[in-house]
């Protein structure tokens, strides 16, 4: 088959082993998985409750403009409905983009170590990557906007970063954006955008009207914990929106998600209790780092990158036997590190427990 060369030489995304093999395969009653940022709390109660008082009907198609959850969008952020483009996850919408820009003989800029989606996507459209190293885990901006040239057609930007957890302050970020040619779309991801507590994070929502040629991803998989559900969001001028559009499969969010979405974004109080144990987490693991001497990186995110500097895969290995399944850093661009999400302070309690034990 004459599959295209650069997909040949991809290698599919390698998912966790499930739970369920884990524990047959080390003789375990309880697994804790701490390797996917999902949220330890689940999601709020409110879901559970509207599913089991409305059904919804599988046999007919979604609303393939998802006009319910649109609007209650449009109305948590005050922007107009148009001005959002919905995918099966953030991931499917980070495909969109891609598919909408990128070419062979176009380039694309990026952060590494960060979301590897940007630079797989990249390849499968044929587009050159171009990537621009991490400083102590931050995006090195001055860099990345020295990277654009007049081929370039998308920059990415992660904040908070998935591996390192680190953000970007708004004066950091403007300032990068004015040197960003206005042809050049900008993708700024913050899956993570509702575990932020840093006092000079930007307004990505203001940020929209400042800059035409920004596009904003957000989702349901991390902090609403409905990551089985697959629901994501692009935001933008209309504009831009509008002509990426197209790409988008006609019914790629489906009914269940679609529901579970708007419910979820009602119950602000459900985000915000998870973000302060989420806050208090983060603590734990700090101090255990504080007394073991270990560096890490101060996480805007629901997830830890540590360094224990020695050979993460080993490490990963030796928790999994105990029951722990966390995200070596070999994959991630920090050998001897370990990226553990934040779970709930007894989760988090065990593992530093086991932790403690093998260092
Ligand atoms: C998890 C994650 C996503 C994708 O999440 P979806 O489940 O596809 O919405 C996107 N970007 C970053 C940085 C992530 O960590």
């Amino acid at each position: 088959m004459n599959v295209r060369a650069q997909v040949t030489n991809l290698v599919p995304y390698k998912p966790g082993k499930p739970s369920d093999e884990v524990k047959k395969e080390f003789g375990l009653s309880e697994i804790v998985k701490l390797a996917s940022n999902e949220n330890p709390f689940g999601y709020s109660s409110k879901i559970d409750e509207w599913f089991r008082e409305n059904g919804v009907n599988h046999a007919i198609y979604p609303d393939g403009y998802a006009s319910n959850l649109r609007n209650s969008l449009a109305r948590h952020y005050s922007l107009k409905p148009q001005q959002f483009i919905l995918g099966n996850g953030s991931d499917e919408v980070i495909q969109i983009i891609s598919r909408s820009l990128l070419e062979p003989g176009k380039k694309t800029v990026m952060p590494v170590p960060s979301f590897s989606q940007y630079k797989h996507n990249a390849i499968i459209e044929g587009a050159e990557v171009v990537e621009v190293p991490l400083i102590d885990g931050e995006h090195d901006l001055q860099s990345m906007a020295e990277a654009i040239d007049e081929s370039t057609s998308i920059v990415w930007v992660c904040s908070p970063n998935n591996p390192t957890g680190t953000y970007i302050n708004d004066a950091k970020l403007r300032s990068f954006f004015d040197k960003v040619p206005k042809d050049v779309l900008i993708v700024l991801d913050e899956a993570y955008y509702e575990y932020v507590t840093a006092d000079d994070y930007y307004d990505a929502i203001s940020l929209i009207s400042e800059y035409p040629n920004l596009l904003v991803t957000r989702t349901f998989s991390k902090a609403y914990g409905l990551a089985g559900f697959r629901v994501g969001y692009g935001m933008a001028s209309e504009e831009l929106i509008q002509s990426i559009e197209p790409v988008r499969q006609p019914f790629n969010t489906n009914v269940l998600g679609q529901a579970a979405a708007g419910i979820a974004l009602e119950d602000q109080s459900f985000i915000s209790s998870c973000s302060k144990s989420n806050r208090e987490g983060l603590e734990q693991y700090y101090q255990f780092c504080k007394e073991h001497g270990l560096s890490y990186f101060p996480s805007q995110g629901n997830f830890i990158l540590i360094d224990f500097k020695q050979d993460g895969d080993l490490l990963f290995e030796q928790l999994m036997k105990k029951g722990f399944i966390v995200r070596s850093g070999q994959a991630l661009g920090y050998p001897t590190a370990l990226r553990i999400t934040i779970g709930s302070k007894e989760q988090n309690e065990k593992i530093i427990k086991v932790l403690k034990e093998i260092l």
